[in-house]
């Protein structure tokens, strides 16, 4: 293996020197700034997540302000961010942090790693940003840089890929300066050894396995991926004397603790047109009296695990359905704003007035 020491004293170089990549919690000290910013960032882009981390530490200043907080109020400040569970596990360790360790972040790499939502990754960060100790960083930027210089081809997904990157990272590591050596490979990674790396820019390019074998594109390796499971969920919006219908989701599923349409899903496209809609309304939720019905494809929703396509149906009716459900709520467009759906719906809620005439 190529020396490490090298690499370790190029991309320190490189941070000193040329690193103009700025962030808001970039030499960031405080365990809850860094701890929010690595749980907003998990699969979201910087630009997405910024202004989330401003609107959070506005809000909630310290962790014990977190913990304090109203869940639903929590929920619609994340809205539009996506895989809730982060926002669930945000909620329940800012209350632990409160209540446990009296509003002060645990400092040692075992028990950070103990809080809920956080994992290896997150854990190594606080410890070694806030707290100075010698733990490597590994997210996809760490694996896209390690693979391609050392010229490593075992899947990063894998259980022996996954063991031995996380050992050469921790070997790579500048155990004096932890925080600056992980700050380093991340903004390398996310800078100049991009997905479509800058190579000429690079000063590794002369001891860069990949660069010199032509190997670039195959690196990081991966495992072939899992097929996704596919959900269509068309979303009812009946609405009645300016009143929308809107049920919380209760279930362990997706979304859980968002609010959401009435929802009928199914395993296929169901293709809906307003024959089949009104023969589905009478048979399943005996309406009779509608006064307009609107038909809107929706844009699919990739998720770690599932795809989710769907319609948006609007209906206007006479009365109000008797829906066999004790999580429904009637309310006005006002109110509509104050609950927190998931991306899906806001794709709908977002751009369309709910009391809209409909064809
Ligand atoms: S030479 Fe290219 S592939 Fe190699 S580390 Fe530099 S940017 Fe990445």
């Amino acid at each position: 293996m190529k020396s490490k020491k090298l690499f370790r004293e190029l991309l320190l170089t490189w941070h000193r020197e040329k690193n103009k990549r700025t962030m808001p919690w970039k030499g960031e000290k405080d365990p809850y700034k860094v701890w929010l910013s690595e749980i907003i960032l998990q699969q979201t882009r910087v630009e997405q997540g910024l202004p989330y981390y401003e609107k959070f530490i506005e809000q909630y200043p310290t962790v014990t302000h977190l913990a304090n907080a109203k869940e639903e109020e929590v929920f619609k400040l994340w809205e539009g961010l996506g895989y809730y569970t982060r926002c669930r596990n945000l909620i329940h360790t800012a209350r632990i942090v409160s209540e446990k360790y009296a509003g002060i972040f645990p400092s040692d790499y075992h028990s950070i790693l103990k809080l809920k939502g956080i994992g290896s990754y997150t854990a190594s960060a606080i410890a070694a940003f806030c707290f100075d100790l010698p733990y490597a960083v590994v997210d996809g930027n760490v694996l896209r840089v390690l693979s391609r210089y050392f010229g490593i081809h075992l899947p990063v997904d894998s259980t022996e890929g996954k063991k031995i990157f996380a050992q050469l990272a921790q070997e790579c590591l500048d155990k004096n300066h932890p925080g600056e050596y992980n700050q380093s490979i991340m903004d390398f990674g996310a800078t100049v050894c991009k997905p479509v790396p800058l190579c000429k820019q690079c000063l590794f390019y002369k001891k860069c396995i990949a660069f010199n074998t032509g190997s670039i594109a195959d690196l990081p390796a991966k495992q072939k991926s899992i097929l996704k499971k596919e959900r269509w969920f068309s979303y009812f919006i009946f609405s009645h004397n300016k009143k929308t219908y809107i049920q919380l989701r209760t279930e362990k599923d997706i979304w859980q603790n968002l609010y959401e349409f009435y929802l009928k899903e199914t395993i296929t496209d169901p293709e809906w047109n307003a024959r089949k809609i009104k023969e589905w309304l009478q048979f399943e939720l005996k309406i009779n009296a509608i006064k307009n019905i609107s038909i809107l494809l929706a844009k699919k929703q990739l998720l770690t695990h599932q795809v989710v396509h769907g319609y948006f149906i609007c209906i206007d009716i006479d009365h109000k359905p008797l829906f066999n459900s004790q999580k429904g709520l009637w309310i006005n467009d006002a109110e509509i704003k104050t609950k927190a759906f998931p991306k899906f719906i806001h794709q709908f809620t977002g751009r369309k007035a709910l009391q809209t005439q409909l064809l």
